[in-house]
Formats: structure tokens, C-alpha cells, sequence
């Protein structure tokens, strides 16, 4: 399969397995009895849209629990779901896949493949993928593939393991399902929570949930070059309460964009033994160790590059924009009115600018700062004077 937005599934060698030194490495920076906390596809997506951000590839690639460690760093994570909604969660995605699938095949073969019938119960294959460790699962779903690509039969996989290689670290990742197609398409099936009113659903909430599927789209794509006659569906299915029932519906999302987008993102990111190397030495996360003072010397050794889109998708976002606050770096006031300031790296540089304190006149950002403040000053006094007329 090829397209213009990514060119398609490129042959990627299958993840390395991490140097023992740096393995160690790896496990003293989130702290040696601290077990690796999993980079799920949202934190990959989150990641590849601040690919700049040092500081998280570090942690996320080390497996540190960053909810944890801002919780320790004194600024808590703004975001989690309730055991309510998650229960809810998982309540749906089971009526969803219950009978073998019986209803997500309707679903998919009524909005992605209508001339083929769909699949009567006991048609669909739903392989046992059970294995021990990340690696087993990882094996035994790549072999599940195969075989039912190869048997050109239906089949479903529930909760298939994948795994994708991220600043020089393996990740593995787990979507909701992988519907297997006799013709040797697999298509990536996504279940939310969230309904679908009217056939459309908040179109931040689909956004977020693309992005996430294409980092599935790129994991499983690593498997399909390895398999005769596989072919990846850049369609995902998407899957979400009907109206306000709990009845499924879903809408196809043509992830494309999103995988391209991710793809170029991660290949940008830093390796995280570079990023370890310029460490100081003994530099830990490790919450249970360290006082909340020496885990904010450790964080801030590592460059992080804030914006306030973080607040949306990475735990230490409130730690993150204290500090960004404190510099007075212009980056928390967002990416677009960083890129507007050039060379004006604090907002104490932009207002000497703007009073004509500092900064070279010829250059068109110190000039429209100082147009920008006279306007200002015109439109004050202006109103002054409209107020004392009528005192
Ligand atoms: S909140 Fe901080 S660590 Fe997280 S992505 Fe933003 S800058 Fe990086």
C-alpha cells in the first residue's frame, strides 16, 4: 500500500534490544526497585507533538512514573479518569466485542467494507494471545497475525500487543482490537467512552483519539512488512456510545495525516542515551529515595520545552509552567506567540522592547512592539480623557 501523506509502510527493523549498561542506567534514573511505568499510544502522541521536550523523552523512555513524580515535585497531575468512568469504559468495549465480535464486525464491514458480507457468528477467529512478558505477548500476537492472514479467514484480536522503538527504547503498545480481514487487510478498532451524538462526536476528543491510532497504525505496520499478503488499513474504526445510550456506533477515521505527522516527530526525537549521558552524575527520579528538592534539582537538569498545549498531555505540565513562569520565558504564552517574538527569549526582554528600553529598532519584531505599545497608550489616554470629560 503506498499514499502521498507518508508514503506508506516503510520496512523498519524490528526494535533493538537496550545495552545492559544502559538498561542500568535506565533503571537507577526511575530508581533500581521501581518497576518501568508503560508508554501507552496516548503518552507516544503526546511525545511526538512536543518532540523538542528533552525532559519527557528522558522520563517517559526511562519508564518513570511522571504522574508520581509530579505529585512528589509538589504540582500534581491535572488529569486522570475516575474509577467511574473507567469501569464505564471498560463496560462498553466488553458489549462491544461480546459474541466474538459479532456486532464490531457489522459495524466495520457496514462502514469500511459494504460488498463483503458480514461474518456470521463463529466465523471470527479470536486467538488466545496470552504470553508471558511484553516480549511473549509481542511474539504471540505477530504470529496470531500471521496465521490468520494466511488462513484468509476473519479474525479478531483483543488487546494485541505491539511494539515500536522510541528515542532508541522499546514501547509497547496495546489498542483496543486488530480486526483481521480474509482478504489480508488489518484494520485498527479504537473503543471510547465518549458518544457519538448524531453521528459526530467532539471533534477534540476524535482528534486525540486519531493520533492515538496511528501510533497503532505505525506499530502494526512493522509487523505487516514482515507478513505475505498484510496489508494495514490506514482506516481506523472508531467505536462510541450511540447518542446517550450505550449501544455501539462508529465512524471510520482515515489516520493518515497523523501517521505521517508521528512518524517524522519520533524519528526527531533525541536518543535517550544521549540525553542520559549529559546527565550529572547519581541523577535519579526516584520518588521513594529522594526529597522533593533534590527531584526538582533532577528535573531541572534535563531542558524541557513547555508550551501550554502540556497541560493537555503530560503530567508535570503545572511543574513544567511554574518554571516557564518564573523565567519568564515567552514559550507559556504558546508556540505561536513564541515564533512571533524571534530573538525575544523573556517577557521582561519584550516589554523593554515595547517601552524602546532594549532591542534594535530595524528589527520588524522590536518595531511592531513599539507600535503595538503606543496604539496602547493612545487607546489609554483616550479613555482617560472620554472618563474625566464625563466626572
Ligand atoms: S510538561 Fe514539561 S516535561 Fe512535559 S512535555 Fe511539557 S515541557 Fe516537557
Amino acid at each position: 500500500m503506498s499514499d502521498s501523506l507518508g508514503s506508506g509502510p516503510v520496512p523498519v527493523p524490528p526494535p533493538r534490544v537496550l545495552p545492559t549498561t544502559l538498561r542500568q542506567r535506565l533503571a537507577e534514573l526511575r530508581g533500581p526497585t521501581v518497576a518501568p511505568h508503560p508508554l501507552d499510544a496516548r503518552a507516544l502522541a503526546a511525545l511526538a507533538a512536543n518532540p523538542g521536550c528533552r525532559r519527557r523523552a528522558l522520563l517517559d523512555g526511562a519508564g518513570v512514573d511522571k504522574a508520581a513524580l509530579a505529585t512528589a515535585l509538589g504540582s500534581p497531575a491535572p488529569f486522570g479518569q475516575s474509577q467511574f468512568a473507567f469501569m464505564r469504559g471498560n463496560a462498553f468495549e466488553a458489549k462491544v466485542k461480546a459474541d466474538g465480535g459479532t456486532e464490531l464486525m457489522a459495524l466495520l464491514t457496514d462502514l469500511i467494507d459494504s460488498s463483503a458480507p458480514s461474518p456470521l457468528p463463529g466465523e471470527v477467529l479470536v486467538p488466545d494471545l496470552s504470553a508471558a512478558g511484553p516480549e511473549g505477548r509481542t511474539a504471540r500476537t505477530a504470529l496470531a497475525l500471521r496465521e490468520a492472514t494466511a488462513a484468509g479467514t476473519w479474525a479478531l484480536l483483543d488487546h494485541p500487543l505491539f511494539a515500536l522503538e522510541v528515542a532508541g527504547s522499546p514501547a509497547y503498545l496495546e489498542p483496543d482490537a486488530v480486526v483481521v480481514r480474509p482478504d489480508g487487510r488489518w484494520t485498527v478498532v479504537e473503543i471510547k467512552s465518549f458518544p457519538m451524538i448524531d453521528g459526530s462526536a467532539d471533534a477534540a476528543k476524535v482528534g486525540a483519539a486519531a493520533r492515538q491510532s496511528a501510533v497503532y497504525v505505525l506499530a502494526l505496520e512493522r509487523v505487516a512488512v514482515l507478513t505475505e499478503g498484510a496489508e494495514v488499513d490506514h482506516r481506523v474504526l472508531l467505536v462510541c456510545p450511540k447518542d446517550f445510550s450505550n449501544l455501539p456506533t462508529a465512524s471510520v477515521v482515515d489516520v493518515r495525516k497523523q501517521r505521517a505527522v508521528t512518524r517524522r516527530q519520533l524519528a526527531r526525537l533525541t536518543r535517550i542515551e544521549d540525553i542520559a549521558a549529559a546527565l550529572p552524575e547519581g541523577t535519579t527520579f526516584d520518588v521513594e529515595r529522594r526529597s522533593g528538592e533534590e527531584l526538582t534539582t533532577a528535573v531541572e537538569s534535563v531542558d524541557a520545552a513547555y508550551a501550554p498545549e502540556c497541560l493537555a498531555a503530560c503530567e508535570l505540565a503545572f511543574h513544567c509552567r511554574g518554571r516557564a513562569r518564573a523565567d519568564g520565558a515567552v514559550e507559556a504564552l504558546g508556540r505561536s506567540v513564541r515564533g512571533e517574538l524571534g530573538g525575544l527569549t523573556t517577557v521582561e526582554d519584550v516589554l523593554a522592547a515595547a517601552r524602546g528600553e532594549a532591542g534594535d529598532p530595524s528589527d520588524p519584531t522590536v518595531a511592531a512592539l513599539r507600535r503595538a505599545a503606543a496604539l496602547r497608550a493612545e487607546a489609554l489616554a483616550g479613555a482617560a480623557a472620554v472618563r474625566d470629560g464625563g466626572a
